[in-house]
């Protein structure tokens, strides 16, 4: 050691000092993926919440269905609620957007001021302006008490009606392809595409060739799945069985064909995500995996709660 010169030494320090600034701006730019919610189903659960994901990419996050909780799992994924900016909805389903009003006024009570957009299926419009309506007395004195921006105007609201483009801007371009969900027409699946990497999130659905060509080579594929075998378990607990098995059964895809879906559209990264069922002991993470790996040679994860991706 003692032969370095000090000369050399300080160049060392130097490549160094640059190696972490280098590091730093691409963690900046470093597209994150945060699965928030990973259970399926609108029952809550002590061990998962229902649906939502958030992307954040250049410090701006675009938030992807609104489950119940979805505010304070950002909190816990220690995301500011200030950096709130767009809101994706998938599907009109319960598990998917309970939150979806509270997310924008918890957002704004936590101190956000600037504009948020929000895209989905109708009756995404009439949605944001009753739940306004409803909660107009508590709005309305902190804005007077508290002194506190309107939140309405912050507000836009997009319907989709079919698949295609849906919005870019600096960091992101969006794109939609409807999934088949019946009776929820129209349900979404979203393609985040990033500068360093391309997400998608297939929502809810039934084995759907649009998700395929909806995540073409992309880099992630978040597939909502179920495992058929547990199904007839997770409807003994409630009264209305037979029907929710056959919806159940009907509008959701088994881990096994996730795999080949994402075989197909020659993903590199499976996420197993709204898990139905949510809580099955006897339903291991192996069996989750091995079902989904079977029929796909990338890597498979299975989703959990504030999992960062
Ligand atoms: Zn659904």
């Amino acid at each position: 050691m003692r032969s370095i010169s000090r000369r050399a030494f300080l160049g060392v320090i130097a490549v160094a000092g640059a190696m972490r600034q280098r590091a730093a701006a691409a963690q900046n730019f470093r597209t994150r993926l945060i699965l928030l919610g990973t259970g399926g189903g609108p029952r809550p659960r002590k061990a998962s919440s229902a649906s939502a994901q958030v992307i954040i990419s250049n410090n701006v996050a675009y938030v992807v269905d609104c489950g119940d909780g979805v505010a304070r799992q950002l909190a816990f994924a220690g995301v500011p609620l200030t950096t709130l900016r767009h809101i994706f909805i998938t599907h009109q389903h319960s598990d998917h957007n309970a939150d979806y009003g509270n997310l924008i006024w918890l957002a704004w009570t936590a101190g956000l001021s600037t504009r948020v957009d929000t895209w989905g299926p109708p009756p995404l419009e009439k949605m944001t302006k009753l739940f306004f309506e409803m909660n107009a007395y508590d709005i309305d004195t902190r804005i007077s008490n508290e002194g506190r921006a309107p939140i309405v105007p912050l507000v836009h609201v997009h319907e989709i009606r079919d698949g295609g483009a849906v919005m870019s801007d600096d960091n992101v371009k969006v794109a939609a392809a409807l999934v088949d969900h019946p009776p929820v027409v129209p349900a979404f699946g979203y393609r985040f595409e990033a500068r360093d990497r391309s997400i998608v999130i297939s929502g809810d659905t039934a084995p759907s060739d649009n998700v395929v060509k909806l995540a073409r080579s992309a880099d992630v594929l978040v597939h909502s799945v179920m495992y058929p075998p547990a199904i007839d378990r997770l409807v003994g607990r409630v009264p209305n069985a037979a029907a929710l098995k056959e919806s159940i059964l009907a509008h959701q895809t088994s881990a096994e064909d996730a795999g080949r879906i994402a075989q197909a559209a020659g993903v590199k990264t499976l996420v197993l995500s709204h898990l139905v069922p949510a809580d099955d002991p006897q339903v291991t993470d192996e069996m989750w995996i091995e079902a989904a790996q079977s029929r796909f040679r990338g890597k498979v994860i299975l989703g959990r709660d504030l999992l960062e991706i």
